[in-house]
């Protein structure tokens, strides 16, 4: 699975909107301190329905939208939207292009969208689920996680491995009608 394109608008540093494109091979983002590459990470974990605001670097939810500089007022709504490439189906949909799109306002609603039908945020989750490409999933490593891999409970790293072979979607499910 192959994410192509990252499109910001109003995310923390991005007041303007703004596109970045991933090529086949490796990406690098290069910069000063400060300058928005961990804002870009943030933005993917977002998107896919991060809705912890210690994650996001964040003291509250709002904290995500462009607050404003000196020159510049503050945002009213962020907006970001992932496409990936879905040629080999590896996201259980049947396009060959996936776009997920988040939006938020001020007063701290969530819109979720699937190639633009809105939807929600439980069905990115199970979109995603078993792709290793979720919040939680194995493809976004942060600073920090790779000392958590190995040295958390067995229990939690089972997780891992459980997302890496496909079977939490069948363990959510399982624990959805258990509860019911
Ligand atoms: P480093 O190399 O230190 O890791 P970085 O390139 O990863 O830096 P980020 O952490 O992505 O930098 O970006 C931090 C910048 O984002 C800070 O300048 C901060 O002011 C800005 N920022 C964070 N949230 C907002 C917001 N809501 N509105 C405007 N700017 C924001
Ligand atoms: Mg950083």
């Amino acid at each position: 699975m192959h994410l192509k394109k990252v499109e910001i608008q109003g995310f923390k540093s991005f007041a303007d909107k703004t596109e970045i494109e991933f090529k086949e091979g490796i990406t690098a983002i290069v910069g000063p301190n400060g300058s928005g590459k961990s804002n870009v990470s943030d933005a993917i974990r977002w998107v896919l329905g991060e809705q912890s605001v210690k994650t996001l670097r964040g003291s509250k939810m709002e904290d995500i939208i462009f607050s404003g500089t000196s020159k510049r007022k503050p945002l009213g709504y962020s907006e970001v939207t992932i496409t990936f490439d879905n040629k080999n189906g590896s996201i259980p949909i049947d396009y060959t292009e996936v776009a997920v799109t988040r939006r938020m306002f001020r007063s701290g609603e969530s819109e979720y969208y699937i190639n633009k039908n809105s939807c929600r945020l439980k069905d990115v989750r199970e979109l995603f689920m078993d792709t290793g490409v979720g919040k939680d999933g194995y493809s976004i490593i942060g600073q920090g996680r790779i000392d958590e891999i190995l040295s958390t409970r067995p229990e939690d790293r089972r997780h891992i491995f459980e997302e890496a072979a496909g079977i939490v979607k069948y363990k959510t499910r399982k624990e959805e009608a258990e509860r019911k």
